[in-house]
């Protein structure tokens, strides 16, 4: 029976009476819209925790004035079966007024430099300020041992990681495989926004990414492999942000012989941006 706790009050209850008996806490925090991809982070918290909490929470803070705050979907009733299925042990569901007591305007953030102003957070300017400083309250809320976050997001994925080190918070971040549909679409919310013409070209920024791995394995310049990877997807009629090769740590620059690297592509298809990576090391 998973609990549904929408109170830090009921949280911190739940929580105390486990660590009470020793028991290890795993969290996974999500915005919902509950999908495989989502699942599989709690099945890798099980592996790791004698209990876990998921939240819910779509977080004002990290999305931009003209982004798709008011539109992200909301499914809670099925996003409980299916963590009820899964035995997720609690789920929280905190308001936007218990998460920012003093409101969003001038609340306290969190920022973590020279990883934020990059990628995603070049084109989404006070996003990952946002994703910071939310996962800092959920840490501190829910105190967990262990908590996983997607590869799928792997800038966010390295600025929690920055983040919890530097801080000091006393969890362990578990990275996650990105789980894929069967023509290797990254399992996403937001591609439900796709329309069915448009579903058939968003596979194309997997291929993409294999495309740029190959390349940068046979030795080819990485400008030249991302300047053709940018081609590709805008003729296949993909508004492209970036598509760049880093090294994996996204905070060194790229040197020669590198192992450890990484292809990322953000680009929208209409409405709807896809993001994604693949992690590979050239031989
Ligand atoms: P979101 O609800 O989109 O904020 O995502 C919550 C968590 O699920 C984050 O750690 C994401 O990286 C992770 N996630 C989302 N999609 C996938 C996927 N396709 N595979 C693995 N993890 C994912």
């Amino acid at each position: 029976m998973t609990a549904t706790l929408t109170s830090l009050a009921e949280l911190r209850e739940v929580v105390a009476d486990w660590k009470r008996s020793r028991l290890r806490v795993g969290f996974v925090p999500t915005m919902g819209n509950l999908h495989a991809g989502h699942f599989a982070l709690v099945d890798l918290a099980k592996q790791h925790a004698d209990r876990v909490v998921a939240s819910i929470f779509v977080n004002p803070t990290q999305f931009g004035p003209n982004e798709d705050y008011a539109l992200y979907p909301r499914t809670p009733d099925s996003d409980l079966n299916g963590l009820q299925a899964r035995g997720c042990d609690a789920l929280f569901l905190p308001t936007v007024e218990e998460m920012y007591p003093f409101g969003t305007a001038g609340c306290v953030q969190m920022h973590v430099p020279g990883i934020t102003d990059i990628l995603c957070g070049a084109h989404r300017p006070g996003h990952f300020n946002g994703v910071a400083t939310v996962v800092a309250r959920l840490f501190n809320m829910v105190q967990p041992d262990i908590a996983t976050f997607g590869r799928k997001d792997y800038q966010q994925l390295q600025v929690i990681r920055y983040m919890a080190t530097e801080m000091n918070f006393p969890v362990q971040i578990i990275p996650a495989p990105t789980l894929r549909e069967a023509d290797g679409l990254a399992m996403s919310s937001r591609n439900q926004y796709l329309s069915a013409e448009q579903r058939p070209l968003a596979t194309f920024v997997y291929k993409t990414l294999c495309f740029m791995r190959d390349q940068a394995g046979l030795g080819l310049p990485v400008p030249a492999v991302e300047a053709e990877a940018k081609l590709r997807l805008e003729m296949a009629g993909y508004t492209v942000d970036y598509a760049e090769i880093r090294r994996s740590d996204l905070r060194r620059p790229l040197a020669a012989d590198e192992k450890g690297l990484l292809a990322l592509v953000a680009a929208r298809l209409g409405r709807t941006r896809l993001i994604d990576s693949l992690e590979f090391d050239p031989s």
